[in-house]
């Protein structure tokens, strides 16, 4: 907002003469100005060295009605120790953002030896709670309750009755002042009966409900979430026997667990697939946990030898009907090399209350995002034709996007600091997180650019071998900056790469980069034709419909890597300045009908194509809360679709890249 400079002067001017009148009609006599009372001393800050000895953790998850898991801890402390300090992990790998879910905890009771001492919470990091000790204090003994949302306004459902997608950061506390890989834990688990359960941990015995993990240290445990349920099926997707891959799903009902044998193929295509890309993996054994559920909220969240994923109940049983989302497991599983094995240097922390700097999220999940969707091709999950619309789609996006004009991709990164990776309501004008698209266009630049400069000989895969498969077969984190990447990216194909990425990334860039689909043999175009497989996508849960391009509003919809679970009459979306947006519709309505007949999104698209014809508004009403609004919307501009149409004659990098890899599976 701007104000004229002469009536802000006059503003302030009229403030400070009723200021000095008030001064001069009476004498007031004013105490000292306050000053700020200085700052208790910071919490012990990570250093390098072995805990004094293992943390026992016990779960115990037969609660789950409740959706409440009790948790008790036993730490032992060290020598001569005057406190300890307990650290609830915030910064939590993977989300980017100090969100660890600390409102949830309740019930929080300290014991030091057997007598119960009252703990005080740090006034100024509310993560961290002082436990006072006496002279030769040995253990303290700790118990709280972790209280999972029941109503899906206090956050994301992570149970159910059937399911429970357990992050162990939420049921964890640890001492401040040594490194997560430092701290030994030993786990116990209590399961509801009958249960079943998956995780990257390896369990040590079991016995009825109650599992009992090896040892492992706190870094671990937290990169190592555990699914348990009722109705479970698991699936090895193994390429060999030293590359161990194993499809651990979890569903509301056994029906549910049908996998046809075209989805298991596409499935094991993808670690094939992935192989061959990266040349190498960082795991002992790989545990995607995969739940298919309309109750439990949807999540793609990546570990080093697991991922959690979420998708809807029919993800199997209508494999044929396709997704949107369907990068998802490719995304995850991509991670496991890229941003848990490789991390930027500044991003990786030694404990998880200590500040990530996402300025690097370009990489991490620029560049997986582009994999996600390259390898999702490759391994046939989607059709080369839903590749290519994946690029076409966020062209186009990004093509109504005036955000753009004010917010450098790099500040987008700040997002999930900023905002703690909650929606914002207008994202073509916030462009909240857009490190992930964008990234993907940015990287598919790279790769065409690469191809171009050697005559195709190298390509982006080249890069992804070199930056990805050092160290085969360790799990041990290996850092990187910027300067790391444009070395390797110069070895593969010299080329002020440092440059490419200040402009794309760094400087405000209100163009779309769409350098890498010209450069792949394609330009984006609109077309008034939907293909059969989009429409057929639209009509799953939560399947959505996107007019974006024409009305300027798309329903369903979904954020970051959770797929979407919004009702399709709801709208996701409605982009900024456009035809809807000036009509006053905005992204909190419910469509109701269109020219009078009941919305659907077939409905909707005829009224769009008859209003091009006759140059007459399209009459839209909308619920919003309890009142119904009537909007006469005069678009008449079709349906702009988004499509990639082939260059004839320039060369067809794009269709390349797509297709399954040449390579042999490497040796591993
Ligand atoms: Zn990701």
């Amino acid at each position: 907002m701007n104000l004229p400079p002469l009536r802000v002067f006059s503003f302030i001017a009229s403030l400070s003469i009723s200021a000095f009148a008030t001064l001069s009609a009476q004498t007031v006599k004013n105490p000292p100005p306050p000053q700020p009372v200085p700052m208790p001393p910071p919490i012990a800050a990570p250093v390098d060295q072995p805990y004094a000895g293992p943390v026992q953790l016990e779960v115990d998850l037969t609660n789950v009605t409740d959706r409440v898991a009790h948790v008790r801890e036993q730490i032992p402390v060290q020598r001569n120790a005057r406190e300890l300090v307990l650290l609830y992990p915030q910064w939590i790998p993977g989300t980017h953002s100090p969100n660890g879910p600390i409102s949830r905890i309740a019930g929080i009771v300290v014991a030091v030896d057997g007598t119960r001492v009252q703990w005080i919470r740090d006034q100024i990091n509310v993560y961290a709670f002082h436990v006072p000790l006496g002279a030769g204090a040995r253990t303290v003994s700790l118990q709280f309750d972790y209280l999972s949302p029941i109503k899906p306004a206090e956050g994301r459902i992570e149970w159910s009755d059937a399911i429970v997608d357990l992050a162990w950061n939420a049921v964890v506390m640890y001492p401040a002042g040594f490194f997560s890989r430092g701290i030994p834990f030993d786990v116990t688990l209590k399961l509801p009966q009958g249960w079943k359960y998956a995780t990257a941990l390896e369990t040590a015995n079991t016995e009825g409900s109650t599992v009992k993990f090896k040892r492992t240290t706190l870094n671990t445990l937290v990169d190592s979430p555990l699914y348990g349920g009722i109705h479970f099926k698991r699936v090895d997707l193994s390429p060999s026997p030293t590359n161990i891959v194993r499809l651990n799903v979890f569903a509301d009902g056994e029906k549910d667990l049908e996998i046809s044998a075209d989805a298991l193929e596409k499935h094991k295509n993808l670690v094939i697939e992935a192989d061959k890309l990266y040349q190498s993996h960082h795991y002992d054994h790989y545990d995607f946990l995969l739940l298919l559920s309309s109750t439990v909220g949807g999540i793609g969240l990546e570990h080093h030898q697991s991922s959690e994923n979420g998708s809807r109940p029919n993800y199997f049983t209508e494999w044929d009907r396709g997704n949107l989302r369907s990068d998802l497991l490719a995304h995850e599983y991509t991670h496991s090399w890229n941003g848990k094995f490789r991390r930027p240097a500044d991003l990786w922390t030694p404990n998880f209350n200590v500040p990530m700097r996402n300025d690097l999220l370009w990489v991490y999940e620029g560049m997986t995002q582009y994999w996600g969707s390259v390898l999702s091709a490759r391994s046939g999950i989607r059709t080369a034709e839903q590749g290519r619309y994946t690029f076409a789609r966020i062209a186009a996006g990004f093509e109504i996007s005036p955000g753009r004009n004010w917010r450098p991709l790099i500040d987008t990164t700040n997002q999930p600091t900023v905002s703690q990776r909650r929606p914002v309501s207008w994202v073509s004008w916030q462009l909240p997180e857009n490190y992930y698209a964008e990234g993907a266009l940015i990287w598919l630049d790279a790769d065409t650019k690469i191809r171009e400069l050697t005559n195709d000989r190298k390509s982006l895969d080249d890069f992804a071998a070199e930056f990805l498969s050092p160290y085969n077969g360790s799990f041990v984190t290996y850092t990187y900056d910027l300067q790391d990447i444009v070395k390797i990216l110069n070895t593969i194909a010299p080329y002020d790469w440092m440059q490419f990425f200040q402009e794309r990334v760094y400087g405000l860039h209100p163009a779309v980069p769409m350098d890498g689909i010209t450069r792949g043999g394609y330009r984006l175009v609109y077309t008034d034709k939907i293909p059969s497989w989009l429409t057929r996508m639209e009509s799953a849960p939560g399947g959505g419909a996107d007019f974006s391009t024409s009305l300027g509003f798309s329903f369903g919809g979904g954020r970051g890597e959770a797929p979407a679970t919004t009702p399709s009459n709801e709208l996701g979306n409605v982009w900024w300045n456009s035809p809807a947006f000036v009509a006053g519709i905005t992204p909190d309505m419910q469509i109701v009908s269109v020219n009078g007949k009941a919305y659907t999104a077939e409905v909707l698209r005829s009224a769009i194509t008859e209003a091009e014809r006759t140059k007459q508004p399209i009459e839209l009403q909308f619920r919003r809360g309890d009142v119904f609004k009537s909007f006469s919307v005069p678009y008449y501009g079709g349906l702009r679709i988004p499509s990639l149409e082939r260059v004839e004659g320039a060369p067809n990098r794009l269709d390349a890249i797509l297709a399954p890899s040449k390579r042999p599976l490497p040796a591993m």
